[in-house]
Protein backbone atom coordinates (compact mmCIF):
# COMPACT_ATOMS: atom_id res chain seq x y z
CA UNK A 1 0.00 0.00 0.00
CA UNK A 2 1.22 3.61 -0.79
CA UNK A 3 0.21 7.22 0.13
CA UNK A 4 -1.11 8.33 -3.38
CA UNK A 5 -1.46 12.10 -3.21
CA UNK A 6 -4.56 13.62 -4.82
CA UNK A 7 -3.83 17.70 -4.25
CA UNK A 8 -2.04 19.89 -1.27
CA UNK A 9 -2.65 17.92 2.24
CA UNK A 10 -4.95 15.39 0.40
CA UNK A 11 -4.16 11.58 -0.32
CA UNK A 12 -5.59 8.62 -0.36
CA UNK A 13 -4.47 5.02 0.35
CA UNK A 14 -6.02 1.95 -1.23
CA UNK A 15 -6.26 -1.42 0.82
CA UNK A 16 -8.00 -4.46 -0.31
CA UNK A 17 -11.27 -2.80 -2.12
CA UNK A 18 -11.98 -0.20 -0.81
CA UNK A 19 -10.01 4.04 -1.28
CA UNK A 20 -9.94 5.92 1.72
CA UNK A 21 -9.21 9.71 2.12
CA UNK A 22 -5.91 10.27 4.16
CA UNK A 23 -5.49 14.15 5.01
CA UNK A 24 -2.21 15.27 6.47
CA UNK A 25 -2.26 17.45 9.53
CA UNK A 26 1.41 17.37 9.60
CA UNK A 27 4.64 15.19 9.31
CA UNK A 28 3.78 12.31 11.00
CA UNK A 29 0.20 13.04 11.95
CA UNK A 30 -3.15 12.54 10.27
CA UNK A 31 -6.73 11.50 9.78
CA UNK A 32 -8.46 9.28 7.67
CA UNK A 33 -11.76 10.05 5.92
CA UNK A 34 -13.34 5.90 6.80
CA UNK A 35 -11.30 3.19 8.21
CA UNK A 36 -12.62 0.25 6.10
CA UNK A 37 -12.63 -3.15 7.82
CA UNK A 38 -11.58 -4.07 11.29
CA UNK A 39 -9.26 -6.42 9.50
CA UNK A 40 -7.89 -3.81 7.05
CA UNK A 41 -6.65 -1.53 9.80
CA UNK A 42 -5.23 -4.62 11.89
CA UNK A 43 -3.35 -5.89 8.66
CA UNK A 44 -3.01 -2.96 6.08
CA UNK A 45 -3.15 0.44 7.85
CA UNK A 46 -1.33 -0.11 11.39
CA UNK A 47 1.64 -1.45 9.83
CA UNK A 48 1.30 1.73 6.69
CA UNK A 49 1.41 3.92 9.53
CA UNK A 50 4.19 2.20 11.30
CA UNK A 51 6.13 1.86 8.28
CA UNK A 52 6.00 5.99 7.52
CA UNK A 53 5.81 7.24 10.96
CA UNK A 54 2.36 8.27 11.10
CA UNK A 55 -0.20 8.59 13.26
CA UNK A 56 -4.18 8.77 12.80
CA UNK A 57 -5.60 11.35 15.11
CA UNK A 58 -9.18 10.72 14.22
CA UNK A 59 -11.54 9.55 11.47
CA UNK A 60 -14.14 10.79 9.74
CA UNK A 61 -16.78 8.69 8.65
CA UNK A 62 -19.44 8.95 5.71
CA UNK A 63 -21.57 6.43 7.19
CA UNK A 64 -22.15 3.00 9.38
CA UNK A 65 -21.26 0.79 7.01
CA UNK A 66 -18.80 -2.11 8.38
CA UNK A 67 -16.30 -1.70 5.28
CA UNK A 68 -16.26 1.91 6.14
CA UNK A 69 -16.38 2.03 9.47
CA UNK A 70 -15.37 -1.37 10.87
CA UNK A 71 -11.95 -0.43 11.63
CA UNK A 72 -12.48 2.54 14.02
CA UNK A 73 -12.46 1.27 17.29
CA UNK A 74 -8.88 -0.50 16.57
CA UNK A 75 -7.84 2.80 15.39
CA UNK A 76 -9.17 4.38 18.47
CA UNK A 77 -7.55 2.06 20.76
CA UNK A 78 -4.28 2.03 19.01
CA UNK A 79 -4.12 5.31 18.72
CA UNK A 80 -6.79 7.29 20.35
CA UNK A 81 -8.29 8.42 17.54
CA UNK A 82 -11.32 10.95 17.55
CA UNK A 83 -14.34 9.60 16.05
CA UNK A 84 -16.41 11.72 14.50
CA UNK A 85 -19.83 9.96 12.22
CA UNK A 86 -22.75 11.66 10.85
CA UNK A 87 -26.10 11.27 13.19
CA UNK A 88 -28.06 8.14 13.14
CA UNK A 89 -24.98 6.39 11.54
CA UNK A 90 -23.41 6.51 14.58
CA UNK A 91 -26.00 4.20 16.24
CA UNK A 92 -25.25 1.81 13.21
CA UNK A 93 -21.89 0.95 14.76
CA UNK A 94 -22.34 0.93 18.44
CA UNK A 95 -24.08 -2.16 18.77
CA UNK A 96 -24.97 -5.41 16.75
CA UNK A 97 -28.57 -4.41 18.02
CA UNK A 98 -28.67 -1.29 16.59
CA UNK A 99 -27.67 -2.75 13.37
CA UNK A 100 -30.40 -5.42 13.38
CA UNK A 101 -32.83 -2.50 14.08
CA UNK A 102 -31.81 -0.44 11.31
CA UNK A 103 -31.61 -3.67 8.62
CA UNK A 104 -35.03 -5.04 9.66
CA UNK A 105 -33.91 -8.07 9.58
CA UNK A 106 -33.98 -11.00 11.79
CA UNK A 107 -31.36 -11.28 13.93
CA UNK A 108 -29.48 -14.07 12.10
CA UNK A 109 -25.89 -14.98 12.60
CA UNK A 110 -25.28 -14.18 9.07
CA UNK A 111 -22.93 -11.37 9.75
CA UNK A 112 -20.87 -13.93 11.45
CA UNK A 113 -18.01 -12.78 14.00
CA UNK A 114 -17.55 -9.21 12.44
CA UNK A 115 -19.89 -7.49 14.73
CA UNK A 116 -17.92 -7.30 18.10
CA UNK A 117 -14.90 -6.37 16.19
CA UNK A 118 -17.24 -3.90 14.42
CA UNK A 119 -18.52 -1.83 17.69
CA UNK A 120 -17.50 1.63 18.06
CA UNK A 121 -17.94 4.61 20.33
CA UNK A 122 -18.57 7.94 18.35
CA UNK A 123 -16.48 11.20 19.92
CA UNK A 124 -18.71 13.61 17.89
CA UNK A 125 -21.79 13.12 16.01
CA UNK A 126 -21.70 14.97 12.86
CA UNK A 127 -25.88 16.68 13.18
CA UNK A 128 -27.72 16.99 9.80
CA UNK A 129 -27.73 20.83 9.86
CA UNK A 130 -24.19 21.22 10.05
CA UNK A 131 -22.96 22.64 6.44
CA UNK A 132 -19.53 22.68 7.78
CA UNK A 133 -17.19 20.55 10.23
CA UNK A 134 -14.04 21.69 12.40
CA UNK A 135 -12.53 18.33 12.97
CA UNK A 136 -8.80 18.52 14.45
CA UNK A 137 -8.31 22.35 13.48
CA UNK A 138 -9.16 21.02 9.73
CA UNK A 139 -12.20 22.92 8.00
CA UNK A 140 -14.42 20.59 6.36
CA UNK A 141 -17.44 21.29 4.18
CA UNK A 142 -20.15 18.60 4.34
CA UNK A 143 -22.08 17.20 1.40
CA UNK A 144 -25.32 15.75 2.16
CA UNK A 145 -25.86 12.28 0.33
CA UNK A 146 -28.85 10.27 1.99
CA UNK A 147 -30.11 7.25 0.17
CA UNK A 148 -27.31 4.52 -0.06
CA UNK A 149 -27.20 4.68 4.05
CA UNK A 150 -29.95 6.97 5.71
CA UNK A 151 -27.64 9.75 7.05
CA UNK A 152 -24.41 9.12 4.90
CA UNK A 153 -22.28 12.72 4.22
CA UNK A 154 -19.30 13.04 2.01
CA UNK A 155 -16.40 15.77 2.95
CA UNK A 156 -14.66 18.15 0.84
CA UNK A 157 -11.21 18.92 2.00
CA UNK A 158 -9.39 22.69 2.40
CA UNK A 159 -7.67 21.22 -0.83
CA UNK A 160 -11.23 21.51 -2.99
CA UNK A 161 -11.47 17.81 -2.97
CA UNK A 162 -14.28 15.62 -2.44
CA UNK A 163 -15.03 12.50 -0.67
CA UNK A 164 -17.90 10.96 -1.86
CA UNK A 165 -18.16 7.44 0.22
CA UNK A 166 -20.81 5.27 -1.55
CA UNK A 167 -23.02 7.70 -3.25
CA UNK A 168 -21.16 6.73 -6.70
CA UNK A 169 -19.99 3.74 -8.01
CA UNK A 170 -16.75 3.41 -10.94
CA UNK A 171 -18.13 2.06 -14.03
CA UNK A 172 -16.40 -1.31 -13.27
CA UNK A 173 -18.25 -1.69 -10.36
CA UNK A 174 -21.29 -0.46 -12.00
CA UNK A 175 -20.81 -3.65 -14.20
CA UNK A 176 -20.24 -5.69 -11.00
CA UNK A 177 -22.80 -4.65 -9.11
CA UNK A 178 -26.13 -5.86 -9.78
CA UNK A 179 -28.82 -4.55 -7.28
CA UNK A 180 -26.76 -2.00 -5.62
CA UNK A 181 -27.53 -1.98 -2.13
CA UNK A 182 -29.87 1.75 -0.87
CA UNK A 183 -31.55 2.42 1.70
CA UNK A 184 -33.80 4.67 0.55
CA UNK A 185 -34.32 4.69 -3.09
CA UNK A 186 -35.73 9.02 -3.64
CA UNK A 187 -32.74 9.94 -1.87
CA UNK A 188 -30.60 8.62 -3.57
CA UNK A 189 -31.42 9.04 -6.71
CA UNK A 190 -31.55 12.78 -5.39
CA UNK A 191 -28.20 12.64 -3.39
CA UNK A 192 -26.63 11.72 -7.22
CA UNK A 193 -28.39 14.46 -8.98
CA UNK A 194 -27.41 16.50 -6.58
CA UNK A 195 -23.95 16.03 -7.18
CA UNK A 196 -23.76 17.87 -10.41
CA UNK A 197 -24.15 21.12 -8.45
CA UNK A 198 -20.15 20.25 -6.97
CA UNK A 199 -17.31 22.07 -7.97
CA UNK A 200 -14.57 20.13 -7.28
CA UNK A 201 -11.40 20.11 -7.96
CA UNK A 202 -11.09 16.38 -7.85
CA UNK A 203 -13.44 13.22 -6.60
CA UNK A 204 -12.48 10.32 -5.03
CA UNK A 205 -14.99 7.38 -4.41
CA UNK A 206 -14.84 4.57 -2.00
CA UNK A 207 -15.41 2.05 -4.82
CA UNK A 208 -13.52 3.27 -6.08
CA UNK A 209 -10.73 5.43 -7.87
CA UNK A 210 -10.13 9.52 -7.81
CA UNK A 211 -11.99 11.47 -10.95
CA UNK A 212 -11.72 15.27 -12.38
CA UNK A 213 -15.07 15.48 -13.31
CA UNK A 214 -17.84 13.26 -12.20
CA UNK A 215 -20.44 14.30 -14.97
CA UNK A 216 -20.83 11.30 -17.07
CA UNK A 217 -20.23 8.67 -14.07
CA UNK A 218 -23.64 10.76 -12.50
CA UNK A 219 -25.73 9.98 -15.61
CA UNK A 220 -24.21 6.17 -15.24
CA UNK A 221 -25.03 5.47 -11.91
CA UNK A 222 -28.35 6.79 -11.89
CA UNK A 223 -29.34 5.02 -15.24
CA UNK A 224 -28.24 1.89 -13.38
CA UNK A 225 -30.98 2.48 -10.73
CA UNK A 226 -33.56 3.28 -13.30
CA UNK A 227 -32.55 0.15 -15.31
CA UNK A 228 -32.94 -2.08 -11.92
CA UNK A 229 -36.44 0.08 -10.94
CA UNK A 230 -37.40 -0.71 -14.65
CA UNK A 231 -36.54 -4.61 -14.22
CA UNK A 232 -37.89 -4.92 -10.23
CA UNK A 233 -41.40 -3.18 -11.47
CA UNK A 234 -41.74 -5.67 -14.65
CA UNK A 235 -41.34 -8.54 -12.26
CA UNK A 236 -44.52 -7.18 -10.50
CA UNK A 237 -46.64 -7.96 -13.51
CA UNK A 238 -47.77 -11.29 -11.69
CA UNK A 239 -48.84 -10.80 -7.96
CA UNK A 240 -46.08 -11.94 -5.79
CA UNK A 241 -45.16 -11.97 -1.72
CA UNK A 242 -41.91 -10.74 -0.35
CA UNK A 243 -39.91 -13.87 -0.46
CA UNK A 244 -41.47 -15.12 -3.97
CA UNK A 245 -40.62 -11.65 -5.34
CA UNK A 246 -36.51 -11.73 -4.09
CA UNK A 247 -36.35 -15.36 -5.84
CA UNK A 248 -37.33 -13.40 -8.74
CA UNK A 249 -35.02 -10.74 -8.88
CA UNK A 250 -32.18 -13.05 -7.70
CA UNK A 251 -32.63 -15.41 -10.55
CA UNK A 252 -33.47 -12.41 -13.63
CA UNK A 253 -30.64 -9.94 -12.60
CA UNK A 254 -28.51 -13.67 -12.52
CA UNK A 255 -26.91 -12.74 -8.78
CA UNK A 256 -24.52 -15.42 -7.46
CA UNK A 257 -26.42 -15.57 -4.03
CA UNK A 258 -26.10 -17.78 -0.71
CA UNK A 259 -27.91 -16.95 2.76
CA UNK A 260 -26.02 -13.77 3.57
CA UNK A 261 -26.39 -12.08 0.34
CA UNK A 262 -29.92 -12.44 0.45
CA UNK A 263 -30.13 -11.11 3.78
CA UNK A 264 -28.51 -8.07 2.79
CA UNK A 265 -30.45 -7.95 -0.57
CA UNK A 266 -33.77 -8.27 0.98
CA UNK A 267 -33.13 -4.70 2.79
CA UNK A 268 -32.41 -3.69 -0.94
CA UNK A 269 -35.56 -5.05 -2.31
CA UNK A 270 -37.51 -3.91 0.58
CA UNK A 271 -36.14 -0.15 0.21
CA UNK A 272 -37.07 -0.42 -3.93
CA UNK A 273 -40.77 -1.53 -2.82
CA UNK A 274 -41.40 1.42 -0.64
CA UNK A 275 -39.87 3.59 -3.37
CA UNK A 276 -42.41 2.17 -5.76
CA UNK A 277 -45.46 2.70 -3.17
CA UNK A 278 -43.87 5.83 -3.20
CA UNK A 279 -44.33 6.81 -6.20
CA UNK A 280 -47.70 4.57 -7.52
CA UNK A 281 -45.93 2.09 -9.49
CA UNK A 282 -46.86 -0.80 -7.12
CA UNK A 283 -49.63 -1.63 -5.03
CA UNK A 284 -50.21 -4.44 -2.19
CA UNK A 285 -53.08 -6.01 -1.29
CA UNK A 286 -53.74 -9.00 1.52
CA UNK A 287 -54.27 -12.38 0.16
CA UNK A 288 -54.81 -15.53 2.67
CA UNK A 289 -52.92 -13.79 5.14
CA UNK A 290 -49.74 -12.82 3.06
CA UNK A 291 -49.04 -9.87 1.48
CA UNK A 292 -49.05 -9.17 -2.70
CA UNK A 293 -47.20 -6.68 -4.32
CA UNK A 294 -48.75 -6.14 -7.76
CA UNK A 295 -47.36 -3.48 -10.76
CA UNK A 296 -50.06 -0.90 -10.66
ZN1 LIG B 1 -22.05 1.49 2.21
Amino acid sequence: MELKKVKGNTYYISPDFIDLGLYRLNKEQCLLIDSGFHKTVKNEIIPFMEMNNMTVKGVLCTHGHIDHAGGNNLLKMTYNAQIAAPYVENMLGENSYNMYVLSDNLRFRVFGDTIPDFSYKTDIVINPDYNDFYFLGVDFKVIKIYGHSPYQIGYITPDNVAYLGDVLLSERMIRMTKLPYIFDVGNDLASKENLKTLECDQYILSHKGVYDNIDSLIDQNIDHINSRIEILVDILRQPKCFEDYTADIVKTLGINADLRKIVYLQRTVRSYLSYFQENNLVDAYLDKNRILFIKK
